[in-house]
């Protein structure tokens, strides 16, 4: 149900738009995010670029850069995604004040990267220190629990992505930012125990900071049983209702920085193409016009979080952590 004002300056930090995801072109490109820009006030997104074959990460960077400046009257932030760029070619790219993403699961794909190859990112970019946004999901414990979970129908993908896939990466990740003082934000938090563990390691270095998306608050994981199941797939999946309930908690106590949408539109004849074969059907949803109406109507009207507090969340702090690293970037350059 759309708004009956329209609310300005919106930020929405992790938006998966205009690439090629596992081979699959996404539904939205900048054009389409102009449009929804305006109907919705969007004034500012956090962009994924990932590394594609035969096409370097800098000469992607710069042609949806261009596509963005051509298509798109807002900001955009850039996370980059290396794949086999090496930290001499990166390093350019990351002086201008971008993030990296990185995965602690989906070899398949080639996005995968141990902790060790986190660490040693960290250890790389010690001088700069770019923040690392990082997708946690522990790869070993998934592939364990895929091998005993085959993949026969959409709510499976609870049982295959478990809770505790999360749980353990986040642990991981955020020692290794506390062992380097390195900023991180772990982005999409769907586990209850997870959001705690980040609260915790935030008193021991300040510049971590994370994500949750109004689907993990919305939604619990009924939503993957029934007709159209599959199409709400996305990675981590919906969690029980009890987890569902502790994250809106959680939310209300402050643990999450921001809301993002984590808009990944994968096109509806790509989700049914693959409705009969799941493993191989591409996981994500999209929410990039909705972040706010949705928040506003599930938590907002019910007064369950404050319209100010809501805006903090879509608005201030993602704009601030949209800026913030590129001004503590030039400061610390200024002084040297
Ligand atoms: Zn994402």
């Amino acid at each position: 149900m759309p708004l009956n004002y329209k609310p300005s300056g919106i930020c929405d930090f992790h938006v998966h738009i205009g690439e090629k995801i596992n081979g699959y072109e996404l539904r939205d490109d900048f054009p389409d995010l102009e449009k929804i820009a305006q109907e919705t006030g969007i004034a500012g997104i956090g962009a994924f670029v990932t590394e594609e074959a035969g096409l370097s990460l800098t000469a992607k960077l710069k042609k949806m850069q261009e596509k963005a400046r051509l298509n798109y009257n807002g900001k955009v932030h850039w996370h980059l995604t290396p794949i086999h760029t090496k930290t001499e070619e990166l390093f350019p790219l990351l002086q201008e004040g971008w993030d990296l993403k990185l995965y602690t699961t989906y070899k398949e794909s080639g996005l995968y990267s141990s902790y060790e190859q986190i660490e040693h990112w960290m250890e790389e970019l010690s001088d700069i220190k770019t923040r690392i946004l990082v997708h946690c999901e522990d790869d070993r414990i998934i592939t364990q629990s895929s091998a005993e979970h085959p993949f026969h129908t959409p709510l499976d993908h609870t049982l295959r992505r478990p809770e505790l896939a999360e749980i353990v990466a986040v642990e991981k990740v955020l020692n290794l930012a506390i062992k380097h003082s390195h900023p991180i934000h772990i982005v999409h938090i769907s586990s209850p125990k997870a959001a705690i563990l980040v609260k915790e390691a935030k008193s021991e270095y300040p510049l971590i900071t994370c994500e949750t998306a109004p689907h993990y608050l919305i939604y619990n994981e009924n939503q993957l049983i029934g007709e159209n199941a599959h199409r709400w797939l996305c990675t981590p999946p919906f969690r029980s209702e009890e987890s569902r309930g502790l994250l809106v908690e959680l939310m209300q106590d402050g643990y999450f920085d921001i809301i993002a949408s984590d808009h990944c539109p994968f096109k509806l004849e790509d989700k049914d193409r693959f409705k009969d074969n799941l493993p191989l059907l591409p996981c994500g949803i999209p929410g990039l016009g909705t972040i706010y109406s949705s928040m506003f109507k599930n938590f907002v009207e019910p007064k369950i979080i404050s319209q100010a507090y809501l805006d903090e969340m879509t608005i201030y702090k993602p704009k601030n952590l949209m800026s913030c690293f590129k001004r503590y970037k030039y400061e610390k350059s200024f002084q040297e």
